[in-house]
């Protein structure tokens, strides 16, 4: 029997239409590339995706057109994923961080038809339009007096003059919710990366699942920064989840060094904002180094990779400030766990709290997590067999967009790639990504957790281990370490910090001091570089 509750779509449209007539007045704030700080509100926003959407109708593009954008996180970023993905479109969201050529293939796989671009990214639009010619529409995101002129690029157009070409008379398309809305291309280090396609459905789920006390606690009383960009899995969900509490946004667009960061928090009363480890390193070092607090930030969540349990300590006890180790990925849009206490650690050791609550966390009610041995078969959740990580659930992707051959899935489960243990309560722990594993002897050594180590010593900004070839053991795990500035920790120095810390096998065999470890265009270490980089190394004495 079927129930008879109204079948009322779920739609991202309306989120915005939601947040425009309950919340209207609630202010969106961004830095522009035209370097002043903009205010609008959601009704503004609601009102601009309108006259954009009959941009695009006019345009002719069809439903399903994949709209690109290359931009920072600010409100006419916002206004394209409403657009593009209420109108049964889809706001396809490039990294500018990759490189130009790994642009023209996406853009081109993608089979983008308009391309939205920030100011800062124009060099790589003119690089990149001759190659891309399936693009129809080279759009700035600025007005009339900032643009540009003889550019190169085909026809373009300025932002604000296409908006005020058009009214603001539109309604939202009623569709199928299975409709794709948003696509999002994975960092993949090795070969081509590949298309994940969001459905107005999975993205309304997991909004309302980011939005619950245990996962971002959102409201309407909160004021959100995503510190994650637009440009990679939707600043984790944050414009979708915003307008469905009603919280203020406040985007940072290009200002994204540790002062620009710490002012907008502090003028703008941010209550809340998301961001990945490097980026905290970045704001930490401008607080500790000029003395400041924070006056109204309560909570943070950390994640896109491993969050030294260093961090969260910091966070907490010098600034008063909670932070959330998340764990998720482009193929999850993208939130899979959270960390919190339940009620029954209320009487917890406080040492053993911190050792909890630097773990990935729970997972969140829509993922369903299992870990596998090599077998196949499901292993214990007792938080110490570690083994492959498998996921499921309505905002778990089933399949990758034009890729041909079998899809991702194993008997319906997504293979995560990462390494983890879950232990009884479902507290999750991501030891490795299963390409980084260290074997050393017939044991397996977590990198992660030789990484923290390291970043628990106060000279170290950053830590990559990775596992080196070795005549008897396998692999040996060697760490490489960016000081601090005006750091002079040594080799032997942080060796030895290790003592009492890890079992002796699993202390690193070396130390290696570099100035800058590499990251990719998510911000993660770039492990595969590093590998290059040593791929003459010695052991010592050897
Ligand atoms: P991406 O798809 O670019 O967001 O990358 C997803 C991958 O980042 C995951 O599969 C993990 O390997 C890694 N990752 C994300 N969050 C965390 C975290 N909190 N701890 C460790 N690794 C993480």
């Amino acid at each position: 029997m079927l129930g008879l509750m109204q079948k009322q779509p779920l739609l991202v449209s309306n989120l915005l239409s939601f947040a425009e007539r309950h919340h209207g007045d609630s202010e969106i704030v961004s830095r522009r590339v035209e370097g002043d700080l903009h205010r609008c509100t959601y009704r503004d926003v609601a009102r601009r995706a309108r006259q954009l959407a009959n941009a695009l109708d006019a345009w002719g593009e069809l439903p399903g057109a994949r709209i690109g954008t290359l931009a920072w996180n600010g409100y006419r970023h916002l206004e394209l994923y409403y657009a593009a993905g209420g109108s049964g479109r889809v706001v396809h969201t490039l990294n500018p961080r990759l490189h130009p050529e790994q642009i023209v293939w996406i853009v081109n796989h993608a089979d983008d038809q308009a391309l939205f671009f920030d100011l800062t990214f124009l060099p790589i639009v003119q690089a990149i339009c001759k190659q891309c010619p399936g693009v129809r529409h080279w759009v700035a995101l600025t007005d009339e007096e900032h643009l540009p002129r003889d550019t190169g690029i085909p026809g373009l157009l300025a932002y604000e003059s296409v908006l005020a070409e058009h009214g603001d008379d539109y309604s939202w398309p009623e569709f199928d919710e299975n409709t794709a809305c948003g696509m999002c291309y994975t960092s993949g280090t090795t070969g081509h990366p590949k298309a994940v396609l969001y459905s107005n459905r999975s993205s309304v789920l997991h909004a309302y699942a980011a939005s619950l006390p245990d996962v971002m606690a959102l409201s309407a009383r909160d004021v959100v920064l995503p510190v994650v960009p637009m440009f990679h899995v939707n600043a984790w969900g944050i414009p979708y989840s915003a307008p469905l509490v009603g919280a203020k946004l406040v985007f940072p667009g290009p200002g994204l060094d540790g002062k620009s960061l710490y002012e907008l928090m502090e003028s703008e009363r941010v209550t809340f904002a998301a961001g990945v480890p490097t980026v905290w390193q970045m704001l930490l070092t401008h607080l500790q180094t000029h003395s400041l607090r924070f006056s109204t930030l309560q909570r943070t969540v950390i994640g896109g990779s491993a969050c030294p349990p260093a961090m969260i300590d910091t966070f907490e006890r010098d600034y008063g400030v909670r932070a959330m180790h998340a764990w998720g990925m482009t193929e999850m849009s993208p939130l899979g766990t959270l960390a919190t206490l339940k009620s029954k650690h209320d009487g917890m050791d406080e040492s053993l709290k911190r050792t909890l609550l630097a773990k990935q966390g729970r997972a969140i009610f829509g993922v369903d997590m299992k870990i596998v041995g090599d077998d196949g078969r499901a292993l214990p959740h007792d938080g110490q067999t570690f083994g492959d990580l498998y996921v499921k659930g309505p905002w778990v992707v089933e399949g990758y967009y034009r890729q041909a051959g079998e899809g991702p899935l194993v008997n319906g489960w997504f293979p995560t790639g990462d390494v983890a243990t879950i232990d009884e309560d479902g507290y999750l722990q991501i030891t490795d990504r299963s390409k980084d594993v260290i074997k050393s002897g017939g044991e397996w050594i977590s990198s992660i957790a030789i990484e923290n180590l390291a970043m628990s010593h106060p000279g170290v900004a950053m830590a990559a281990c990775i596992g080196m070839p070795h005549p008897k053991w396998d692999e040996r795990p060697i760490v490489v370490v960016a000081r601090r500035p005006g750091s002079t920790v040594s080799r032997e120095e942080l060796l030895q910090h290790y003592h009492g810390k890890a079992a002796k096998w699993q202390v690193p065999d070396d130390v290696i001091f570099v100035d800058a470890i590499p990251l990719g265009a998510t911000g993660k270490m770039l492990k595969t570089r590093l590998r290059e980089q040593l791929k003459d190394y010695r052991w010592p004495g050897a």
